[in-house]
């Protein structure tokens, strides 16, 4: 398990400097935490520095900032993106004086309850400004936190497991240190691409540092909402039952497998210019002079892949049982696709063929 002592160590040392922390030993001020993590949803420290400088200099405490006009507020907050934060800020500091007397309440639900503040927000105020043993879980410390304990659960489905196992490591002892050595770490070695799991004070007690496969967690729903990718999709029938087939490239989508010829799926398929890149076959049916009649079949293919969906148009054409394969084809019997590495998409496009 990891210890908290472990990681307050490290904070001890390693605290990041911002200019809403208290320094060590200093009284923490709600207002000057509210207003840090408010301007901190969706932006980065970098960026909220000089707002939050200007704004404390402006409105100190929570009755400067209830007493401003709206107005203001936006027109000090321009710049910073996500602007129904600012309608919510001004709204928050009215309420705090309306229903508390200008003085942030302590307890995470009545936090909740004040415009604008999330469950993230409430627990990190009620730490931070209260040493409260909240667990506030934003995506840095979820990512620490998967990893810890190698969560296989993929978000969003696995965000009440990991606030649940955050809870756990959680002390009693310094609980807003905690939360914020937590947001540190998060921020710091525990990155993203290559956490540097070396110099972390949990190395001990990481399970997927253990592993070796850290930089994996937290682990993801596929998305499905990538552009439409369009293509066509060539389905050969020779007069002796064989379909022409071919691998596909080893690295890639489907890398390996088997399919029929397509040509390449893109956001700005033309579908007039998908003959031109139908597979070269020498037809020995005289009649034809060696041209090959293509037919397009009625409707459509679609499937979806992880990162976006398909639409494959189908066109079949027959050949005699002479026609050789063109190079890097070859002809397998469609009574023997059992045995074929044909991925369902291509399985798709053969039953749409062989329907009409
Ligand atoms: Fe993150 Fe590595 Fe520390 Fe585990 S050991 S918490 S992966 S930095």
């Amino acid at each position: 398990m990891p210890s908290p002592s472990a990681l307050l160590a490290w904070y001890d040392r390693h605290r990041r400097t911002l200019p809403w922390r208290a320094l060590s030993g200093e009284r923490t001020d709600p207002y000057r935490v509210w207003l840090s993590e408010i301007m901190l949803q969706q932006t980065t420290v970098r960026a909220v520095a000089p707002y939050y400088t200007r704004f404390l200099a402006r409105w100190p405490d929570v009755r400067a900032l209830a007493a401003a006009p709206l107005d203001d507020v936006l027109k000090a907050w321009a710049g910073l993106g996500y602007y129904a934060r600012a309608r919510n800020l001004h709204a928050c500091a009215r309420a705090v004086v309306e229903r508390h007397g200008g003085a942030f309440p302590s307890d995470q639900a009545a936090l909740r309850a004040l415009p604008g503040v999330g469950d993230y927000t409430a627990a990190a105020i009620a730490a931070i400004a209260f040493d409260v043993a909240a667990s506030p879980v934003d995506g840095n410390i979820e990512r620490v936190v998967a990893r810890l304990f190698a969560v296989e659960e993929p978000l969003p489905g696995a965000k009440p497991r990991l606030r649940q196992l955050a809870r756990t490591i959680t002390p009693q002892r310094r609980p807003g240190d905690f939360a914020q050595a937590m947001m540190d770490l998060g921020a710091s070695l525990c990155s993203p691409k290559k956490p540097a799991c070396a110099l972390c004070p949990w190395n001990e007690n990481c399970t997927a540092f253990a592993r070796g496969d850290a930089e994996t967690f937290p682990r993801r729903a596929p998305k499905r909402d990538g552009a439409l990718r369009r293509g066509a999709a060539f389905v050969v029938c020779r007069a002796d039952g064989c379909v022409l087939l071919r691998k596909r490239a080893a690295k890639g989508l489907l890398g390996g497998m088997t399919e029929v010829p397509t040509t390449a799926w893109s956001a700005d398929f033309d579908e007039d210019e998908a003959l031109s890149l139908a597979p070269i076959l020498s037809s020995s049916d005289r009649s034809r002079k060696g041209g090959i009649a293509w037919r397009r079949v009625a409707g459509i293919v679609r499937h979806v892949f992880t990162h976006f969906p398909l639409e494959l148009s189908v066109y079949v054409a027959e050949v005699t049982a002479e026609t050789p394969a063109p190079p890097g084809a070859r002809w397998a019997k469609i009574s023997q696709f059992g045995g074929e590495a044909l991925p369902s998409l291509m399985r798709k496009v053969v039953a749409h063929a062989f329907d009409t």
